[in-house]
């Protein structure tokens, strides 16, 4: 399952009757963002994160503890939680994992993220190791607090790219329980290969019986590959964030609509494909879209591609379901040709 980012309670230039109707079953929405705007009070009082941004269907909240890490100012972090400056007006604020649990109960999400430490990928062991014992006693205390009636929880594991701390910090964080499994501390900046390898060392030890979550990733060919892992579960910014570049994303891999060579191109983003921008729009067109700045351009590439991630697993279930994954897989990866500029918009932070 691939979910949409609604970083600021939307998934960037689209509505809920578009992501519907390209088959999106369920959204993430972040809860730094939220807590700092519009603040929890007016969420609360519409009734929750479901009625305040109209999306009735399932939707996963993080904790906040990966945008505090990487875009708060931290002040302290203590085993109660986190005291950092917001990134807009540099007020002080407190983050632990009772208040992250609180949050995440006032925005009603069907699944909540424990709190967790993710420190950068270039940090000294020691701090890994720290941020991984933090990890633990902060899951341990979100999985005490109380949680809405059907609320999900899952867990999240750190350990940067050594093994030992990974499977200490798997065995862990499984044995205190939790409804589904989170592999964190990718996508925060390592090179593909490492966030390949801490996958492969966390996958082991979470149960084959409940989702595993691989938080932030990932382009199509790696979500592909780390279905090919045992991962079930994707959240990922790039198919509405390169959109906004003129980006387009295809079975062949990136294409920039925005290029001299669609000037005349009267066909479609990509053949074939059956999403709205597709049946409706030529290259040429949404070119000159992009090329004045009119709006519709990058809402239709916006809409093209997450369009195309949601039909990859669309694809991904029904060849797992059908025991034909291996060959699909070897065919994607053989046409799709990685974008460098693709992988470090990845990495650019929300
Ligand atoms: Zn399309």
């Amino acid at each position: 399952m691939f979910m949409p980012v609604g970083t600021q309670g939307s998934v960037k230039a689209l509505d809920p009757r578009e992501l519907r109707e390209m088959g999106t079953q369920i959204i993430l929405g972040n809860t730094y963002h939220l807590y700092i705007r519009p603040g929890i009070d007016i969420i609360r009082q519409a009734g929750g994160l479901h009625k305040f941004i109209s999306w009735p269907h399932p939707m996963l909240t993080d904790s906040g503890g990966f945008q505090i890490f990487s875009l708060a100012k931290i002040r302290k972090i203590t085993a109660d939680g986190v005291e950092f400056r917001s990134h807009v007006d540099g007020s002080a604020l407190f983050l632990g994992p009772r208040e992250a649990m609180e949050i995440q109960r006032a925005l009603g999400s069907d699944i909540a993220m424990v709190l967790d430490e993710c420190p950068p990928h270039e940090s000294p062991p020691e701090e890994m190791e720290e941020a991984v014992r933090r990890t633990i006693e902060w899951a341990e205390r979100c999985r005490e607090q109380p949680r809405l009636e059907n609320q999900q929880v899952f867990g999240i594991v750190q350990g940067g790219s050594d093994p030992q701390l990974r499977e200490r910090c798997a065995k862990a964080i499984v044995r205190r329980g939790f409804d589904g499994y989170s592999i964190g501390g990718v996508s925060v900046g390592e090179p593909e290969s490492e966030m390949l390898k801490a996958i492969e060392m966390t996958e082991p030890f979470l149960p084959a019986h409940q989702p595993r979550y691989a938080m932030g990733l990932g382009t199509p060919a790696q979500i592909v590959e780390l279905v090919a892992r045992g991962v079930d579960l994707f959240d990922c910014v790039l198919p509405t964030r390169v959109a906004r570049n003129g980006t387009a994303f295809t079975a062949r891999g990136t294409v920039s609509i925005k290029g001299g060579f669609n000037k005349g191109d009267l066909g479609p983003i990509e053949a074939g494909c059956s999403c709205f921008a597709c049946q409706n729009f030529s290259r040429a067109y949404l070119r000159h879209l992009l090329n004045v700045g009119e709006i519709l351009g990058l809402r239709m590439l916006s809409v093209h591609n997450s369009h195309m991630y949601l039909k990859l697993m669309e694809d991904v279930r029904r060849h797992l379901a059908a025991g034909t994954f291996g060959a699909f897989r070897g065919e994607f990866l053989a046409n799709y040709i990685p974008s460098q500029k693709v992988l470090l918009a990845r990495q650019e932070l929300v």
